[in-house]
């Protein structure tokens, strides 16, 4: 019976450590991944699930006023609904990524569902703006060797993050922009850049109300852009 429970109890340590892996945004457990450079005055600023109309062109009204350059992790299905606004974002001068066609937990998918959903989103990708993305982020951070395996094969790099703005649990722009420089005086604390997780759009429907991280941008960038920070994209970081 106790030879029972330590096996059971084993199993669920594994199964914890396992699943640890797959999901913490640091882990290396199942391969590389890219999250941030050592230069802690630089900041990545990444959004993921667009584009939407309309935070996303008010998102590239804000960036565009403080000159900046900015990464969009975009779901291909959105991309098909809202073409031209993707095409602005490129236009703009951002990052474009891949966050897969319709964001699945890519760790519950078959190995064929995997293959589809990036290759689908680079191909919608390539037919709407002319461009094959350089970098992937599995939805919710979500991996397993597989998944790592297929976005190398599509010659993308893993990008999580070091930063998580909670942006969708978050609702008020102050509070949410307190919440992304308690996470910005960690990493540099830890002499590493940061990566932050924001969002511009919802990978439940078009249209999700993102005005408080449009809101908390404005006063990031307003707060950083004079003390010496420098804003990248993950590829300075390759
Ligand atoms: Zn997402």
């Amino acid at each position: 019976m106790l030879g029972e429970l330590a096996t059971a109890a084993a199993a669920g340590l594994t199964a914890g450590g396992l699943y640890y892996g797959a999901m913490a945004p640091w882990s290396q457990m199942y391969g590389r991944t890219l999250i941030a450079g050592c230069d802690q005055h630089e900041i990545a600023l990444t959004y993921d699930d667009g584009p939407n109309d309309i935070h996303t062109g008010h998102l590239l009204e804000v960036l565009a006023k403080h000159n900046v350059r900015a990464t969009f992790f975009m779901i291909g299905e959105r991309v098909r609904q809202r073409p031209q606004m993707a095409r602005e974002v490129l236009a703009a001068g951002h990052c474009i990524g891949n966050h897969t066609m319709t964001h699945p937990n890519l760790l519950w998918c078959s190995a064929s569902r995997i293959w589809s959903e990036l290759a689908e989103c680079n191909a919608v990708l390539a037919d709407t703006l002319g461009m094959v993305p350089d970098l992937f982020r599995p939805p919710y951070g979500a991996r397993r060797p597989h998944v790592l395996r297929v976005a190398n094969a599509l010659g993308m790099t893993p990008v999580l993050w070091n930063v998580s703005s909670c942006d969708w649990k978050i609702t008020d722009p102050t509070a949410l922009m307190s919440h992304v420089q308690q996470g910005l005086r960690k990493t540099m604390k830890q002499h590493r850049s940061s990566n932050i997780l924001m969002h511009d759009g919802g990978h439940t429907a078009l249209g999700i109300d993102r005005s408080q991280t449009v809101v908390a941008t404005a006063m990031l960038l307003d707060k950083c852009i004079d003390i010496g920070v420098q804003f990248v994209t993950p590829e300075r970081w390759l």
